[in-house]
């Protein structure tokens, strides 16, 4: 991945906790609140998670290689084998959901969430439940390679679709708030589905966040709290990937049926399901999955 593709991925995402007070329009925004512009383009497809409603302005096409839909396409056919080849909880393994992905630039984001102050950064965010925002000025901020582009445009919306099924496992709400956690998931799953992707070089993700992970030292892996950069990202990716790379899906699972039914903390979750010390979690991270 290029230097501009980094610079672009280097903020990837938001909160959950951000964006429920962030957003003006949480309860109701969608694509028909926001004016896209002359020629704007809309697309209704089916797809093995569910019915996807598209909107774009056709301005953003300019800086990809073909239209958004060949990425959210092939986003959604990569999340449907992840979950299918794999131990997930029924409930996001077999539900099919409505999604609603809407690509925008810069303008019209700072038009329509004025009170989220890095929005400048991100390239996407979800609304619970299920509605995608992909900022694409902050994938292609000046429009350059366009396969770069395309790579990372697919790679943030699984990011954006791991939100979306974690948010599913913590049974429809954000509660707890977590946002290391949630940033967490969605890195993990975005490297997990990015294997069943058709259009990305097999490892392209996971290796960009190898080398985050590669200037940490093992004593530092797991200090500090989260940090939204993209170290920080790494490293909580790093603790979900600890959790499946010992336990598997399945023992994932477990901990969000802990965290969904009890409210407890990742952490706490993990030491009741797997009697892992927070010491002991730390080595596990320290030790895992880092080349
Ligand atoms: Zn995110």
């Amino acid at each position: 991945m290029g230097w501009q593709a980094r610079r672009a991925r280097s903020a990837l995402g938001v909160s959950l906790f951000s964006l429920i007070t962030i957003s003006n329009c949480i309860s109701n925004c969608s694509s028909q609140d926001l004016a896209l512009g002359v020629g704007a383009r809309s697309a209704e497809i089916t797809t093995e998670i569910g019915p996807m409603k598209l909107s774009w302005a056709r301005t953003i096409e300019r800086c990809f290689n073909s239209n958004p839909l060949r990425s959210v396409v092939d986003s959604a056919r990569a999340v449907s084998r992840a979950l299918r080849n794999s131990r997930f909880s029924d409930e996001v393994r077999l539900s099919r959901r409505d999604w609603e992905i809407v690509f925008i630039d810069r303008v019209l984001a700072t038009k329509h969430f004025p009170l989220d102050p890095d929005l400048g950064n991100h390239p996407g965010f979800m609304l619970p439940p299920n509605k995608i925002f992909i900022l694409t000025d902050n994938i292609t901020p000046d429009c350059g390679n366009r396969q770069i582009a395309d790579d990372l445009l697919t790679q943030v919306l699984l990011h954006e679709m791991g939100h979306v099924i974690e948010y599913q496992l913590l049974g429809g709400r954000q509660s707890p708030i977590d946002r290391e956690r949630s940033e967490g998931f969605a890195v993990w799953f975005e490297q997990y589905s990015s294997d069943f992707a058709s259009d990305l070089p097999k490892g392209q993700v996971r290796g960009y966040y190898r080398e985050l992970l590669s200037s940490v030292g093992a004593n530092k892996i797991t200090a500090g709290g989260f940090v939204a950069d993209p170290v920080g990202y790494a490293k909580a990716g790093l603790k979900i990937e600890t959790v499946v790379s010992r336990k598997g899906i399945t023992g994932l699972m477990s901990v969000y049926d802990l965290i969904r039914e009890q409210g407890l903390s990742y952490e706490t979750a993990v030491e009741k399901a797997f009697s892992w010390s927070p010491t002991t979690f730390s080595r596990h991270v320290a030790e895992c999955c880092r080349r």
